[in-house]
């Protein structure tokens, strides 16, 4: 029978009674969806039952199983929410009711009808969220059973999987829902990205195997003599979830090895004192990676998810993670909001009182208003749900809520625009910290404002110095600079100017200001500079282009000369006399690099011989012969370099400053560039002692950011 499985399950959990409703429900559905058959060629009714089965699964109350089976009735068939109510009881068809208006048949999926959707899925969610539950349940069924649907509409009901029912579910905590809905919908989205991912986990799992197995026994063996009751189990992540870590990894250039919470051992205990206890004798046996410690016990993730996160390095010096939690936080953190809607909600501690306190009907109609007001709706939601937050602390306990990445600066702002404009210093957890410090989950932050009415800095502004992190800051900042004199702004732009080009190295008197100003007066840039209009980097860019042109200028005009200079013979060190005169053998005309031996012809001339040559052989008077070797001072070859690059203000100067680092002589320079293809073609010749150095250089002149091609040419 295709309601085997269902029956099996909710029999686990329910009484008998409650079965009969069950089953009525299954006949009334069976009976209504008769002769309909889904894409997959099965009778219509496996999916309602397919559906209640995954309801069935979170040990759901029965009427949220009655929901499931008839979820589709009214919409595909004929019958009426009254026939429901009549059968059913007014909460069952209200519940259908609402699931109705959230159904889009699998063919009239547009924008529109997605964002009026993901709107009646917001409300509906803030007036039951049985609905939501229901709703996935059958959003997860429907990705379940994608393979039948044709690619198109298979890759569009993925999508919308992962931009809206994905982040709902972990909105409201469901993060085993959530795990799969993204994974089914990741398999047909990516697939070539899902298969590499699935072999690298696996890769992965099988070599910390035994090692996990061992660290396990470890653990019980120390908390049996604790006195804790513990279980404990290995937890392989999920696919989608780490292909993005993967993702990020790359985008930071790291590399795959380096994800260490691939595999997490998970540990569950009695209460929340156990917990940081057995976090005690964890990090008593092995080692814990620096800065990997959360505390989501005493500062919950948005969602409500508890749970104490740490690495720690194994014997082997691999990277494993722990979590510990207790059962209550371990149910809501698989299951999130339907654990309240189990038919035996167990969650009879102290942690219950927390889960009273969700805020999150209020969240989704905040998202509500945010929908109407913003055109850009779905993509505005999805940031709002998806983006991640950091949630700090006042000294008086209010809770801040703030972007990930977010400093003492973005508080202050955050807190009120003067104190930010006043923002003198910053104490985390009682510290004093830098104000470009990035704030973590659960700090506390004081800011000490200034006496002066000095304002911002426009350091501030600066984003390589990482002090503001949200747009709302940097406005206030900008628009503080923006409201004073003239006069002020230009001279602090000059001071930032001037500032620069000492940081830059350039003798001041070098550069001409105005020279590399095109259009603007001097004022007028410094004036931006001052406003923040124009950041930093500009200005480098500016002197850095400035400076190269010098620099090739000064290169190309002494090159000749260099030329001249560069003698090999010169440069060869005979022992035995300081100022013979080298002069090269007509015989055996040794180069640079032969083994080579000195004949000394008169008190102050010296021939130079390779040691092989076969006039030498019949010299007998060996006084004369005299040890030789080509000079290390001036051991250098010419080595042509060609490179090929983005074309970029400061490329030259970034180059010429890799040859310099090397301490290498550059002797020429020349470049042309492409305009059409925005590239261009820099050749040098540089003087390098050994293969070994030209190596090097060629190494570091690959890694400056614009260059895709270095080579060596003739
Ligand atoms: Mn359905």
């Amino acid at each position: 029978m295709i309601t085997d499985n269902l029956y099996n399950k909710l029999n686990s959990y329910l009484p008998v009674e409650e079965m009969i409703k069950i089953k009525t429900a299954f006949k009334f559905a069976n009976k209504a969806h008769r002769g309909q058959k889904r894409k997959s060629g099965h009778d219509f009714i496996v999916h309602p039952v397919e559906v209640a089965y995954h309801l069935a699964r979170l040990e759901l109350e029965p009427n949220v199983i009655v929901a499931g089976l008839l979820h589709d009735v009214i919409e595909d068939t004929n019958t009426t929410n009254k026939e429901i109510e009549k059968k059913f009881g007014i909460e069952v068809s209200k519940l259908v009711s609402s699931l109705t208006k959230l159904n889009i048949t699998e063919d009239n999926i547009d924008e529109h009808v997605e964002k009026k959707n993901l709107r009646n899925f917001l409300v509906s969610m803030a007036e039951d969220v049985r609905v939501a539950i229901i709703k996935l349940a059958d959003r997860l069924h429907n990705v379940e059973t994608l393979q039948y649907l044709d690619k198109e509409k298979r890759q569009k009901i993925a999508k919308e999987t992962l931009s809206i029912h994905a982040p709902i579910a972990d909105k409201i905590g469901m993060n085993d829902f959530k795990w799969r809905l993204e994974d089914e919908s990741f398999k047909y989205l990516m697939p070539n990205e899902f298969k590499l991912t699935s072999k690298l986990i696996k890769q992965k799992r099988e070599e910390r195997e035994i090692a996990t197995k061992r660290m396990i026994s470890q653990i019980e063996e120390r908390l049996s003599t604790e006195n804790i009751s513990v279980s404990v189990s290995g937890r392989p992540k999920h696919l989608f979830s780490v292909h993005n870590k993967l993702q990020r990894y790359k985008q930071l250039g790291r590399n795959f090895s380096d994800i260490e919470d691939l595999i997490a051992i998970r540990i569950v205990v009695k209460n929340t004192k156990d917990c940081y206890l057995v976090l005690g004798v964890i990090h008593e046996l092995w080692r814990p990676v620096t800065g990997s410690f959360d505390d989501y016990i005493s500062s919950p993730k948005d969602n409500l998810y508890q749970s104490l996160h740490t690495v720690v390095i194994n014997d082997q010096g691999q990277k494993i993670e722990f979590q510990i939690r207790t059962d209550a936080m371990h149910l809501y953190a698989e299951d999130g909001m339907a654990s309240h809607w189990k038919y035996k909600n167990t969650l009879h501690d102290n942690n219950k009182d927390l889960y009273h306190d969700i805020n999150w009907t209020q969240n989704l109609l905040e998202w509500e208003t945010e929908i109407v007001e913003d055109s850009e709706y779905l993509e505005s939601v999805n940031n709002d749900i998806l983006s991640d937050k950091v949630i700090v602390n006042s000294p008086k306990n209010e809770v801040f809520t703030l972007p990930i990445g977010s400093t003492p600066l973005d508080y202050a702002y955050r807190l009120h625009t003067d104190l930010g404009h006043s923002c003198q210093a910053a104490f985390v957890n009682g510290v004093l910290v830098p104000l470009n410090k990035k704030l973590n989950n659960g700090d506390t932050v004081q800011i000490q404002k200034s006496d002066l009415d000095n304002g911002p800095s426009l350091d501030w502004l600066n984003e390589n110095l990482g002090f503001i992190a949200t747009a709302n800051a940097r406005n206030k900042v900008k628009s503080w600079f923006k409201k004073r004199e003239r006069t002020e702004n230009i001279k602090r732009g000059k001071d930032q100017i001037l500032s620069n080009i000492r940081l830059s190295n350039i003798e001041t008197s070098e550069i001409n200001i105005n020279d590399f100003i095109d259009k603007d007066s001097f004022e007028t840039f410094a004036y931006k500079v001052g406003t923040g209009e124009v950041n930093n980097e500009e200005i480098i860019n500016l002197i850095n282009q400035q400076q190269a042109q010098e620099t090739v200028k000064k290169i190309n005009s002494k090159s000749k000369n260099n030329e001249e200079k560069y003698d090999p013979i010169s440069s060869i060190v005979v022992m035995g006399g300081k100022d013979f005169q080298n002069k090269i053998a007509n015989c055996c005309e040794p180069v640079y690099g032969d083994e080579i031996v000195g004949y000394k012809l008169s008190s102050n001339e010296v021939i130079i011989h390779r040691i092989m040559c076969s006039q030498l052989r019949n010299r007998e008077n060996t006084n004369r012969f005299l040890v030789a070797a080509w000079g290390h001072s001036k051991q250098l070859t010419p080595t042509k370099v060609m490179i090929e690059a983005y074309d970029r203000m400061g490329l030259i100067r970034d180059i010429t400053d890799v040859v310099w680092g090397e301490k290498t002589n550059l002797h020429s320079i020349n470049s042309s560039e492409d305009n059409q293809n925005g590239t261009c073609k820099i050749q040098l010749t540089v003087y390098t002692r050994d293969l070994g150095q030209i190596i090097r250089l060629l190494g570091k002149m690959e890694k400056t950011p614009g260059v895709y091609k270095v080579s060596r040419i003739e």
